[in-house]
């Protein structure tokens, strides 16, 4: 017979491979700069490194933490370079790497009250200081009808708000329809295709000079939907389009919305952080009108992916259109209605434990901290758009509301094209691009943890480098 062997790591081992993973982070982060900031493999680069079937007996870690250095660094894109400008900020810190540590270590599933209490009430109390920090409407407050709650993503959070407008509606499916604008994120109609809504019932709304959703073009859409018989459901606005930072008029749209009895979901995945300066407020005026409302910790507050706060001014709704209730969950705190259990506010059961995470960055940082770094990013995306004007040779395509920047070349899109893949291939910064006008425009965004201006004055100088050898 097999004598009984236990093949975990013990405490001890533990330990020390735990601090050794630490230091092993610390020094991926303290060197991070050095590295080409877009991965330059190739397809199918990293797989040739790895061994083609699993290890019949267990590794030393020794030996799994050296592969990290040969075979997965080369294969990453350096998201925490501070030379990174692409998409969007993806930021992380010490804190929240640590919160997610010991959420892995605690290993508690929150889909119910009872099945970790602290996990709920951490989160809700989290969130809820959330409305408080960012001056966001009381509607989304726990102490009232709404509240709050953490998404996987924002892709999330406009799904399930999609999924209770649904449920709210009374008309037949196929009547119904729904509105964003033609600079929403893929986010929309993804959720559109998933709730079951034909894409024929999305109304790409068009934008004003800014690219944000005009309302009257909204509202005629609507009124000609009506008078052909169909019922207008569901509107995603949006603060801060991916695309280029447009801020759409949530206070006008929220009146059309009111008018018509139409859902009003804001889309505040990226920009939705910096209310936590009161000088940048005005982006949510008019968030009072809307239904539900999203925003990302996890682009521009220092949080690791995944954490996405979504809020709604009735969360009766949501779980009207989300609850289940098999006889395996069934338990007295639930019964009593004194607790929240967020698995009836998401489209999982299970769920992490997210919220120590935020809890360790709003703690860490204060609120001071994290308006220090929301205020450093804007103000050097405004300077940087100050050098683009003053350059006879580039233009800025909008104005920067916040801390990205839209600008081209003066030239055709094919010098546009070359100086990005000029820049991208020099691995000393990661920009990318997006159409706006008809025209391929390069999009500058300021936001990583680490971002310093000197990081700011060496990509202009090389965007301008780039531009003379491609001219
Ligand atoms: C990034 C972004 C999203 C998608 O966010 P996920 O959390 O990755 O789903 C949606 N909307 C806007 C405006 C964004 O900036």
């Amino acid at each position: 017979m097999e004598e009984a062997r236990n093949y975990h790591m013990s405490s001890k081992e533990f330990r020390d491979w735990g601090y050794k993973t630490i230091d092993w982070i610390a020094e991926y982060l303290e060197k991070v700069e050095q590295f080409p900031v877009l991965s330059q493999v190739k397809p199918g680069e990293i797989r040739a490194k790895l061994p083609d079937t699993p290890p019949q007996q267990g590794e030393s870690f020794e030996t799994i933490l050296k592969d990290l250095d040969k075979i997965i660094v080369p294969g990453l894109t350096h998201w925490q370079s501070p030379n990174f400008f692409a998409f969007f900020p993806g930021n992380i810190s010490a804190p929240s790497i640590l919160g997610e540590l010991i959420s892995a270590g605690l290993g508690v599933q929150g889909m119910l009250w009872a099945t970790s209490p602290a996990c709920t009430e951490l989160e809700t109390h989290v969130v809820d200081w959330l409305v408080e920090m960012l001056g966001l409407p009381k509607q989304f407050h726990s102490s009232g009808r709404g509240g709050g709650v953490i998404q996987d993503s924002a892709s999330s959070a406009t799904l399930v708000a999609l999924l209770a407008a649904r449920e709210r509606a009374t008309a037949d499916i196929s009547q119904l329809v729904a509105y964003t604008s033609t600079q929403a994120h893929s986010a929309v109609e993804k959720g559109v295709k998933i709730a079951g809504i034909s894409l024929d019932n999305l109304r790409f709304i068009e934008v004003d000079d800014s690219y944000a959703m005009s309302p009257e073009a909204l509202k005629q859409c609507i009124v000609a939907d009506i008078n052909a018989g169909l019922t207008p459901f569901y509107i995603a606005a949006t603060v801060g389009t991916t695309s280029s930072n447009a801020i759409d008029p949530i206070e006008q749209l929220g009146a059309i919305a009111k008018e018509y009895k139409i859902w009003l979901h804001v889309d505040g995945a990226m920009s939705g952080t910096a209310a936590i300066c009161p000088e940048f407020r005005w982006i949510h005026q008019g968030l009072e009108l809307a239904d539900s409302y999203c925003f990302n910790p996890h682009k521009w507050m220092m949080t690791n992916f995944d954490c996405s706060c979504f809020y709604v001014q009735d969360s009766s709704q949501l779980i009207h259109a989300l609850s289940i209730m098999p006889e395996f969950l069934k338990n007295q705190a639930t019964e009593s209605g004194k607790v929240i259990d967020y698995r009836d506010w998401q489209i999982p059961l299970g769920r992490r434990f997210r919220s120590l995470k935020l809890w360790f960055v709003i703690r860490h940082y204060g609120i001071e901290g994290l308006q220090h770094y929301v205020r450093k990013h804007v103000a050097l995306a405004q300077e940087f758009a100050n050098w683009v004007e003053s350059d006879p040779d580039f233009e800025l395509v909008v104005n920067p509301p916040l801390n990205l920047v839209c600008f081209r070349h003066q030239g055709s899109d094919q010098i546009n094209q070359a100086i990005l893949d000029t820049l991208n291939a020099s691995g000393k910064l990661y920009l990318t691009s997006t159409k706006l006008g008809q025209k391929l425009t390069l999009r500058m965004s300021i936001g990583q943890a680490t971002t310093e201006r000197v990081n700011i004055e060496q990509a202009w100088q090389l965007i301008r480098k780039a531009a003379n050898c491609s001219e």
